[in-house]
């Protein structure tokens, strides 16, 4: 089955998973708007048995929220968001700016849009610039 790679950006972690996941959630709930410091978090999901590390897997850091099932990973060196594993450890979960190339994914949701604040919320009427603004 065709493979996606993904790194942290300053490279140290890296892994490989298999392109086919179960699930994205866009999530726009409180707290991962605060774990990620954006809008949502984009979080893909696949068996866990379709992930490698390749390389850092010794620099990665996870804080779990306490009494919740919310959890981040991150690379110690530069801070960007990682992959982690669910709490029965059967699943990863991929965030997916963390990723090179287009992931396939089966089913999409966009969650807790209850929660999302009206600056993340009309992106479609927030002027859009190729590169930096003219
Ligand atoms: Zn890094
Ligand atoms: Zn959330």
């Amino acid at each position: 089955m065709p493979k996606l790679n993904g790194s942290c950006l300053c490279g140290a972690v890296s892994f490989e998973v298999v392109n086919a996941f179960d699930t994205m959630f866009l999530c726009s709930c409180d707290q991962c708007r605060q774990i990620t410091g954006s809008a949502f978090a984009s979080n893909l999901f696949i068996a866990a048995d379709g992930f490698n590390w390749l390389s850092g897997a010794d620099e990665v850091a996870t804080y779990q929220l306490p009494a919740r099932d919310i959890s981040k990973s991150f690379c110690r060196v530069c801070g960007s968001g990682v992959p982690w594993a669910s709490g029965d450890g059967m699943k990863m979960i991929v965030p997916a700016g963390s990723l090179r190339g287009e992931p396939e994914v089966v089913k999409k949701y966009r969650i807790f849009i209850s929660e999302q604040p009206s600056w993340s919320s009309c992106l479609d009427q927030v002027e859009a610039c190729e590169g930096l603004p003219p």
